[in-house]
């Protein structure tokens, strides 16, 4: 008889484990077999002494088969799905679905609320007046076969193991782990029904991956998953040194986003979401990325992304006269300016400290069942290599907290470093992967 204290005892000694273990593990946890210090100390056991290619892909299988699967085949031609591992002010999927979307290619998405200092897409759209994003799994078919767009959040028993599994992560430091973070995500995206995956991995303090080493060992193990089950994916690596664009914080961020899709909005997140949506385009079209890129600029410029925007938010309830009046967000009771000290070059940010700063503020949960306030977060009036002068405005602070404002101020300077030298600015896209390899963009 298989027990669970012999498979702890197997990966704390860096015996790699079997198909049987790992379905017996995950199945038994699910049907609350297991208790949370066992299953705790195995993901202690991963974390420390990792786990290789077989280990990962049974255990994505035993994930994905712990929960009902959705099955699109009711929605006609490719069905394409982007996830993000996450970043500070990364609004990207906000502007590439509708992009993709206003080109024929179907786009599904389930997604996560944010915990921890990186915001996430549910929580985002929600800050827009009504919107919507409970659906059953018929419903999200109906929203796909209608506006070729649906997101929402993910239903209870998609991948249950997850759900379980993250929530013993969170609590026991053991989230920043190749093994459980490519399982994680790829369970989630492949029992989500989709026929495409386009993965950005965010490389830097701002995301879940701090180094290029790491990012390019989780997209490939993430790669390999997605395609041992029949689903093409890819990755595009990208900068989250830096803070990604101007603004921080859930209706900040569809403002921004807005912004873009009228052909306006800061040049960072413009390179990343166009680059990422002829991605999608890419391969699920199979046209030359080029022309992609074109029809990405084309899409922008004749507004046909907008009016999908339109389209997928009236459709999941929202209130769509957002995207001509930003007054309809709720406001913050308080903007606090922050002003430079010094004159100078802006060197570096601590995107992860600025990041956590924002949820301080409200953008964000601390625990799970926090409120978040949808007006909080930051608006940054200068980027990574920007010059500023003693006195001027660095950023503003978004905020219904009364908070001391001298507390802030010494807050905000601990995060940014501002000398005279100028500083290498870091590219956006750093490199893209596929199954047959790594490509510098
Ligand atoms: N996002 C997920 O869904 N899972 C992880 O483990 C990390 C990021």
């Amino acid at each position: 008889m298989m027990r669970i204290t012999d498979i702890i005892s197997k990966k704390r000694d860096k015996i790699k484990l079997n198909k049987k273990e790992i379905e017996f593990f995950i199945t038994e946890f699910c049907n609350n077999k297991i208790p949370d210090y066992q299953a705790s100390a195995l993901l202690m056991a991963i974390y420390i002494n990792n786990m290789d290619e077989d280990e990962i892909i049974y255990l994505t299988d035993a994930m994905i088969n712990s929960g009902e699967k959705i099955d699109l085949k009711n929605v006609p031609g490719l069905k394409i799905d982007k996830h993000s591992t996450g970043g500070v002010g990364d609004k990207i999927t906000l502007i590439s679905a509708p992009i993709v979307a206003a080109c024929n290619i179907v786009v599904s998405k389930m997604s996560g609320k944010g915990l921890g200092f990186t915001g996430g897409t549910i929580d985002k759209l929600h800050s827009i007046p009504g919107f919507k994003t409970t659906f059953t799994i018929n419903e999200h078919i109906c929203n796909l076969n209608k506006v070729g767009l649906s997101i929402s959040g993910q239903s209870e028993n998609l991948v249950l193991a997850d759900k379980k599994l993250y929530a013993l992560r969170d609590v026991t430091s053991t989230v920043d782990s190749i093994p459980l973070i490519a399982s994680s995500i790829m369970s989630k995206k492949i029992a989500s029904g989709a026929d495409k995956i386009v993965l950005d991995v965010k490389v830097g303090k701002g995301g879940l991956v701090g180094d290029l080493d790491t990012a390019i060992m989780l997209s490939n193990i993430m790669i390999k998953i997605g395609e041992s089950n029949g689903c093409e994916t890819v990755a595009v690596l990208t900068n989250m040194y830096n803070p990604l664009g101007l603004n921080i914080g859930n209706s900040l961020e569809v403002i921004e986003a807005l912004e873009v899709l009228n052909g306006k909005g800061p040049s960072d997140v413009k390179e990343i979401a166009f680059y990422l949506s002829a991605t999608m385009i890419h391969i699920a079209k199979k046209i030359n990325f080029d022309d992609c890129m074109e029809i990405v600029k084309e899409t922008v410029n004749s507004k046909k992304a907008l009016n999908k925007m339109v389209e997928f938010i009236k459709n999941q309830n929202g209130d769509c006269n957002i995207v001509s009046d930003y007054n309809i967000f709720k406001k913050p009771l308080y903007i606090h300016n922050i002003k430079a000290r010094s004159f100078g070059y802006i060197r570096s940010v601590n995107t992860d400290k600025l990041g956590k700063l924002s949820v301080i503020l409200g953008s964000g949960r601390e625990t799970k069942d926090d409120i978040i306030d949808y007006s909080a977060g930051i608006v940054l009036k200068k980027q990574v290599g920007n010059k500023i002068i003693e006195g001027e405005v660095l950023l503003e602070l978004h905020t219904d907290k009364l908070y001391d404002l001298e507390y802030l101020e010494k807050e905000v300077h601990s995060i940014f470093e501002i000398n005279e030298s100028k500083p290498e600015v870091c590219k956006n896209i750093l490199l893209y992967i596929d199954k047959n390899g790594i490509r510098e963009v």
